[in-house]
């Protein structure tokens, strides 16, 4: 992993954050990307600077194509190449169809599908002219098994899958792989909001009996990019405890 270039979205909290500092750790150097938080982003760039590694943070919104290409050819001015892209960032906007507004809809399907097709797209040339490249899509459960009051972030979870496996089909004749993440229950702000009753409740779900941690996610992904997972691709590994076997 020693100096390659990893590009990892939605990284200024949660899984992405630990993903950052994960491949960080692993020797890469880390462009990240975030949407408002700037005082997260810097303290992210100051830990991995702390590590010694190199990291800089884009304040780009994913769903908007023209800046995420330019946030891209600024990644690969700076730093020469684009051996890894980890689609992290997402959002949800729970709640049933009957009071899902068309905006809750756009909204989550443009971050979470059109911004992974966004950042794959606009990297995709730089690592096909390299004829090496590791993707990493997190996805989620959701997008696999359904969940009550989540059917615009389900649909867009279950189009990353779609996405994974055509996209590995494509790449693969150059050595290039692509896999998805199916992530269930992880202690973020994203589950933060959910009652300790709610909670309980998704714990009996759980064979494992407990939410995932973010270092959960990351180690397996630090996994997936290195050399020892070179022939692993098109598939959706589920990080959830055991909830979708
Ligand atoms: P989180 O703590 O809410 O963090 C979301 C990250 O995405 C933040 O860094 C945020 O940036 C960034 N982001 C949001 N909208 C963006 C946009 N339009 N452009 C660029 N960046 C944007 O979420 P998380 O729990 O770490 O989730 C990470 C991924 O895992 C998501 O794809 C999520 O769907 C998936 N997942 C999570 C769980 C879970 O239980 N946590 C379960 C299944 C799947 P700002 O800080 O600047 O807003």
């Amino acid at each position: 992993m020693e100096n390659k270039v990893a590009i990892v979205t939605g990284a200024s909290r949660g899984i992405g954050r630990a993903i950052a500092l994960e491949l960080a750790r692993s020797g890469c150097r880390i462009a990240f990307n975030y949407l408002s938080s700037d005082d997260q982003a810097n303290a992210l760039s100051k830990e991995i600077k702390e590590l010694g590694a190199e990291a800089v943070g884009y304040k780009v919104d994913i769903k908007n194509y023209a800046a995420v290409n330019e946030m891209v050819r600024n990644i690969k001015t700076s730093f020469g190449s684009i051996d890894f892209l980890v689609n992290n960032a997402g959002i949800n906007r729970d709640t049933s169809l009957l009071t899902m507004t068309e905006e809750d809809w756009d909204e989550v399907i443009g971050i979470n599908l059109k911004g992974v097709f966004n950042c794959t797209r606009s990297a995709i040339y730089t690592m096909m002219k390299q004829k090496k490249g590791r993707i990493i899509n997190i996805t989620s459960i959701s997008g696999l098994i359904g969940q009550r009051g989540q059917v615009n972030y389900a649909s867009s979870k279950a189009g990353i899958i779609g996405f994974t496996k055509s996209l590995a089909r494509e790449i693969a004749p150059l050595n290039m792989t692509v896999n998805a993440l199916a992530l269930g229950y992880i202690d973020t702000d994203m589950t933060s909001h959910l009652s300790e009753m709610q909670k309980k409740k998704a714990y009996e779900k759980i064979p494992l009996g407990r939410f995932g941690s973010v270092q959960d996610v990351a180690r397996i992904t630090a996994f997936l990019l290195s050399d020892a997972a070179a022939y692993i691709t098109g598939q959706v590994i589920a990080v959830d405890g055991g909830i979708a076997m």
